[in-house]
């Protein structure tokens, strides 16, 4: 892909980025699971960075409810699918954006392979079940996973390497309890949570450090605070077997 130099003059200025970093950015192929409140920042900064190659996946459309946090679409999109409404605004955003939409829900037989050949997988998801099947599949294909949440006013943030870190299942042992109703969130917190996923990806790609290897970030809105807490080294019945 030729790059525009013009559009990333800003970025390529800094150091750790550069010509070379762009280019790895123009060359990187990201899943991104969920074209929702955390997607919405997500996809628009990853693209906004110049990431060449996008697969969005949402098996959803878009309803009323959506509007007060997911950007990405519009209320002349009610009922549409939301992984078309989002690569038509990333589409008119940025042209030269290769956009794989997939209208699919993930599940632990479709996973692996819907996220084979991406260099990364970045979580925007909105319950639990999804992302131990995203996990699994990581783990399995061997891809690193920026996985954040957020509901009501706050929200975390952590960087899951297969057979290095904690993974998710270490962080939130699986319980046989039924899915939560919806909870309520903020707009803003996916929005600072999503932007906070969409900068560990941009620094993965050009291959900067994380300060969030073995450690999670909590945000707290109410009182305006962010703490990294470190993570027990435990490595457990899934991971183990991957552990290095
Ligand atoms: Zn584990």
């Amino acid at each position: 892909m030729q790059i525009d130099n013009e559009r990333f003059a800003r970025q390529i200025m800094i150091k750790e980025i550069g010509e070379k970093g762009q280019e790895k950015l123009a060359s990187a192929r990201v899943f991104v699971a969920g074209a929702g409140g955390l997607g919405s920042p997500i996809l628009t900064y990853l693209a906004a960075a110049g990431v060449g190659h996008l697969t969005i996946l949402d098996g959803d459309t878009v309803s009323i409810s959506n509007l007060n946090r997911q950007f990405l679409h519009f209320y002349k999109d009610i009922g549409r699918e939301k992984t078309v409404s989002a690569a038509e605004k990333l589409t008119a955003f940025y042209p030269q954006l290769d956009i794989k939409p997939c209208t699919e829900y993930l599940t632990k037989d479709n996973a692996a392979e819907l996220i084979d050949g991406h260099d990364l997988v970045v979580v925007a998801l909105d319950n639990m079940e999804s992302r131990y099947v995203l996990n699994d599949a990581c783990h399995e294909k061997n891809i690193v996973m920026i996985e954040g949440a957020a509901t009501g006013f706050s929200g975390t943030l952590t960087k899951i390497i297969p057979g290095k870190t904690p993974c998710y299942r270490c962080i939130y042992p699986e319980r046989a309890e039924k899915p939560t109703p919806a909870k309520g969130v903020v707009g803003a917190i996916p929005g600072v949570i999503g932007s906070l996923e969409a900068l560990e990806a941009v620094k993965h790609i050009v291959g900067m450090p994380s300060a969030l290897i073995g450690k999670i970030l909590y945000f707290n809105g109410r009182d305006m605070s962010f703490n990294t807490l470190e993570l027990p080294n435990i490595g457990c019945d899934f991971c183990k077997k991957y552990r290095v």
